[in-house]
């Protein structure tokens, strides 16, 4: 899975007044355009969430993220299994030289 393009798909909403754009607000999961449910396993439908495809995952990071103002909560399974900042040193190549 492309886990790096990860959208977005959140509780509610705001609108921003400077670009009339929408932004995710309160709990935040991963969400993979096209599939009907979040990374974490939630159906779209039946938890009412909110699609997001034009608002990344990083963009809702609290600590990092551009439209992560009106963020309440994010997604611990999703942020687990989208690879969160401090997760990804895991990925450092260590390359071991005699
Ligand atoms: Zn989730």
């Amino acid at each position: 899975m492309a886990l790096r393009s990860a959208a977005v798909a959140a509780a509610d909403q705001w609108t921003d007044p400077d670009d009339g754009v929408r932004y995710p607000a309160g709990e935040v999961h991963g969400w993979v355009q096209r599939h009907n449910e979040t990374v974490c396993g939630l159906s779209l439908s039946r938890s009412h969430l909110l699609r997001f495809p034009h608002v990344s995952w990083a963009d809702v990071q609290p600590e990092s993220g551009r439209h992560a103002e009106e963020v309440v909560e994010v997604c611990r399974r999703c942020r687990a299994g989208l690879g969160a900042r401090r997760d990804e040193r895991g990925w450092t190549r260590t390359n071991p030289r005699p």
